[in-house]
């Protein structure tokens, strides 16, 4: 199977000036067209040859596993934002985001802690467990929550590679601009 990269569903300034062009044109021009690159490299002869990207990372490791992980990571994270998207969730998956966090804010901040606190280069994840439970996880790395049988709903990339060109190394302000992008309908959709 050879990957492809995902066309971007919006024009590289649509999520300016809280994600320049400029950082689309490295994030997803480079270093997510690069993973898409190497994981071509790397899984011809392999028993992964045949695999699509999720049983990939959910049996693989190293590098096989740290590719197929980026390019699914970034794919789920770019496609988690549009320009003027609905700004807060609504309807079940805002009664849970109530039930498990108290309130939309609490959640917000929660997550913001989770993001702005994990150590090094990785993402900071919402997830949905099998019995309805949602979850705050911080993967360093290219972790992903399928990985332990999670579904992914949201992410936050903290990899310095998503936000030096834009915020130097202010994090939180990058994380800030995050919260503004986010189109709540696309996450509602991931969440039924
Ligand atoms: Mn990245």
């Amino acid at each position: 199977m050879t990957f492809e990269l995902p066309k971007l569903p919006y024009k590289p300034d649509a999520l300016s000036p809280h994600i320049s062009a400029e950082t689309i044109e490295f994030h997803y021009g480079k270093h997510h067209q690069a993973y898409v690159n190497n994981l071509n490299g790397l899984v011809p002869g392999t028993e992964f040859e045949n695999s699509g990207l999720e049983s990939i990372i959910k049996k693989a490791e190293g590098p096989v596993f740290n590719n197929a992980a980026q390019i699914w990571n970034h794919t789920f994270y770019f496609e988690s934002f549009s320009k003027g998207g609905k700004k807060m969730p609504a309807g079940s998956l805002s009664d849970a985001i109530d039930k498990y966090f108290g309130s939309f804010e609490s959640f917000k901040e929660l997550f913001t802690k989770s993001a702005a606190t994990l150590f090094g280069s990785g993402w900071a994840w919402l997830a949905l467990k099998d019995d309805g439970t949602l979850q705050i996880l911080q993967e360093s790395n290219a972790g992903n929550p399928l990985k332990k049988g999670l579904k992914p709903l949201l992410t936050c990339d903290v990899w310095e590679h998503a936000y030096y060109i834009d915020y130097r190394n202010r994090r939180p302000d990058y994380i800030k601009a995050f919260w503004e992008i986010i189109d709540w309908d696309i996450i509602e959709k991931r969440y039924k």
